[in-house]
């Protein structure tokens, strides 16, 4: 029996996890659950899988809990339960750089760290993987690409790969015109072909930064040099990324797009779990296509490979921005279309910082942050 507590339990690959957990009650039992502020469904959460412990972060006003299991609330409560005696395994499936603290807490206590969330290794990556490997604390990736990667590099300890070939579906823009792009809008950046996802990395997906946030979480878990990160375009989302080794084959990993292979696999790693999600009929897809990607349309890719090579705070920055530059899209204060503006905004005006403890992490956020609202305030709407 694994005990698992899920840090975002009421999102896209919370709720996805618990769909996981309900399939398998002899294997893996939900012991914590948090989410932000949705109360009402982490009380109907609560009454269906009997968590000794819930939290929520941001509870409504007035909000106590039920009686059904230990209720606690606030940032530090979400922290706490990494550090339960109950707790094998942490999926961290929060959004954005929330999940910083929450995987530094799991390492400390010895946690395994089951990773939905790649913005601690956009943030965090150097050291979230010197504290894992000190610790001995494996970190299972969950994002579809890097599990599909981790899938493929198994059972070659002396083959190091070449090149990683990281998949992307290019979003619901990839056909457009830069012109079409440019003057996009929420609703339509929020309608993502393949897959359904929280708000902010649909989003995230539409204007490539999600993939720019995949090739730095990529470079830490992986340990390439950026320039052996590729990125493919390829909109029928079955292959879900893959490697190249030195003597030219290339591994991929493929599926129908569905979340609860990459979440299963994490849980259940180095086995696998019956009964997940449907099983690929290739003769039912046809045909898979492969193009390169627009640089030009999605300028925010390229800012990927500059925040690597300036290093230090620049990933920090790049996310950071992003996030302040979402939200202001999904209040419909600033044009799609400007995300990268903004992002480049950011990373003119902070140069790449060493960084040597958490603390300057989270200083290099905040700057990031009024960074971008003082970009934004060129185009807001
Ligand atoms: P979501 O918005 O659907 O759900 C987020 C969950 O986390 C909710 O339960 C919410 O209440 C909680 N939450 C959000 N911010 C929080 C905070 N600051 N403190 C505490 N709780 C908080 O998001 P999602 O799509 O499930 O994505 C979660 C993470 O997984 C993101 O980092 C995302 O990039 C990553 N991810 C998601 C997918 C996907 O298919 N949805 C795929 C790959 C990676
Ligand atoms: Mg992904």
């Amino acid at each position: 029996m694994q005990r698992i507590a899920i840090l975002g339990s009421t999102g896209s690959i919370g709720t996805q996890a618990l769909d996981v957990i309900a399939r398998h009650p002899d294997e893996y039992r939900a012991v914590a659950l948090a989410a932000r502020s949705s109360a009402g469904q982490l009380a109907g959460q609560v009454g269906r899988f009997h968590p000794a412990a819930a939290v929520l972060t941001n509870p409504p006003e007035g909000f106590v809990g039920t009686n059904e299991c230990q209720w606690s609330f606030g940032e530090e409560a979400l922290l706490d339960i990494c550090a339960r005696e109950d707790v094998d395994a942490v999926l961290v499936a929060v959004v954005g750089i929330a999940g910083l603290p929450a995987v530094l807490r799991c390492i400390e206590c010895g946690k395994k760290v089951l990773l939905a969330n790649k913005e601690a290794l956009v943030t965090g990556g150097e050291l979230v993987m010197r504290a894992a490997k000190e610790k001995s604390v494996p970190i299972l990736p969950v994002d579809s690409e890097h599990s599909a990667i981790f899938q493929c590099i198994q059972g070659r300890p002396n083959a190091r790969p070449v090149r990683i070939v990281l998949t992307a579906s290019g979003g619901p823009f990839r056909t457009w015109s830069l012109q079409q792009v440019r003057a996009a809008t929420v609703e339509q950046a929020l309608r993502h072909p393949n897959w359904s996802m929280g708000r902010k990395i649909t989003v995230d997906s539409a204007s490539m930064v999600n993939k720019a946030l995949e090739i730095i979480e990529a470079r830490h878990l992986f340990g390439l040099e950026a320039d052996k990160i590729q990125v493919v375009v390829h909109p029928q989302s079955i292959v879900h990324s893959g490697v190249a080794f030195s003597d030219g084959a290339t591994l991929v990993q493929m599926g129908l797009p569905d979340m609860r292979v990459p979440i299963a696999y994490a849980m259940s790693y180095p086995d696998r779990l019956p009964d997940v999600a449907p099983q690929l009929d290739l003769t039912d897809i046809g045909a898979l296509t492969f193009e390169k990607p627009d640089f030009a349309r999605f300028p925010a890719l390229a800012l990927a490979y500059r925040a690597l090579k300036e290093g230090g705070t620049a990933p920090v920055t790049l996310n950071g921005a992003n996030e302040v530059a979402v939200q202001l899209v999904l209040e419909k204060k600033l044009p799609f279309f400007r995300i990268a503006s903004v992002l480049e905004a950011a990373m003119d005006r902070l140069p790449g910082q060493p960084v040597a403890c958490v603390e300057q992490v989270y200083e290099a956020d905040r700057a990031a942050r009024s960074a971008a609202q003082e970009a934004a305030r060129r185009w807001i709407l």
